[in-house]
């Protein structure tokens, strides 16, 4: 945990060994974390910690049971996708959980040629605990926090979850924000860049299908479980990525984070 400048190692107040496999100690601090409140709190009240710096964040949680995603939730990208879908009558997809990726790791593209690879800017609600079958007016106590996230797609006909789920293409973070920190999170300026140009600026008040939706259906089909990540669905914008590009995700009250994009076929 960060308050100020100072960084707080937690790490042993859930029974996982760093670096062990799976990486799920992350999924055991999240569902134990209203328990561990004031044990955080001694510590940080301790002054102890070490200087926070951001070179050193991996993915938040690296191994979550699901990666729900919304695919057509903003008006303007069905129009520029020319898409007949709409999140609220379509509903959500899976993408691969392995594709995640961390703030400090480059997207990896895949090498095919004449595709095209593009960036979507959407924000990743995490849940806070197992929720199954919950109310719009309850939706929102299941959500642990929010994180920036980017999820990469490859262009054409395959199968979504297929083009959705190379290695690298769902990069989350910087870090999670828990959700007590945001207090409307239905606005919400969410922006991108490639090569420092903005690509994508929106907020989340235009989603078709709001933040309490997209957990009440998800909920309505599938357990949904501490560390799970909803990606929102992108606003219009979206292009290309190429090799050698940087591209910057930053929302409002989140962070930012910016990452490199390379090739497969470059080391
Ligand atoms: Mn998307």
């Amino acid at each position: 945990v960060v308050e100020g400048d100072r960084l707080y190692d937690l790490s042993d107040l859930v029974d996982c060994v760093t670096d062990s496999w799976p990486p799920v100690g992350m999924l055991q601090f999240i569902e134990k974390f209203a328990a561990l409140r004031p044990v955080i709190q001694q510590r940080i009240d301790s002054g102890a910690g070490e200087r926070f710096d951001a070179a050193n964040l991996s993915a938040p949680i690296p191994w979550p049971s699901k990666i729900v995603a919304y695919p057509a939730n903003y008006q303007l990208h069905i129009a520029e996708m020319a898409s007949q879908n709409r999140a609220d009558k379509n509903g959500f997809f899976l993408k691969a959980s392995s594709s995640i990726s961390g703030p400090n790791d480059a997207i990896v593209l895949p090498e095919l040629a004449g595709r095209e690879i593009h960036h979507e800017c959407e924000l990743g609600i995490v849940i806070g605990r197992k929720t199954r079958h919950v109310s719009l007016d309850a939706a929102l106590e299941a959500v642990f926090g929010y994180t920036c996230l980017i999820d990469v797609v490859v262009r054409g006909d395959e199968e979504r979850v297929m083009r959705k789920s190379h290695d690298t293409f769902c990069p989350i973070g910087p870090w999670l924000v828990t959700r007590d920190e945001i207090a409307s999170p239905g606005d919400l300026d969410t922006r991108l860049w490639v090569n420092g140009t903005l690509r994508q600026h929106a907020n989340t008040r235009d989603l078709i299908y709001d933040i309490p939706h997209m957990i009440c259906k998800a909920a309505s089909v599938a357990t949904l479980y501490p560390g799970d990540i909803i990606a929102t669905g992108t606003p219009d914008g979206v292009g290309p990525l190429a090799d050698g590009d940087e591209v910057t995700i930053s929302i409002e009250r989140i962070g930012s984070m910016t990452l490199a994009v390379r090739s497969a076929s470059r080391p």
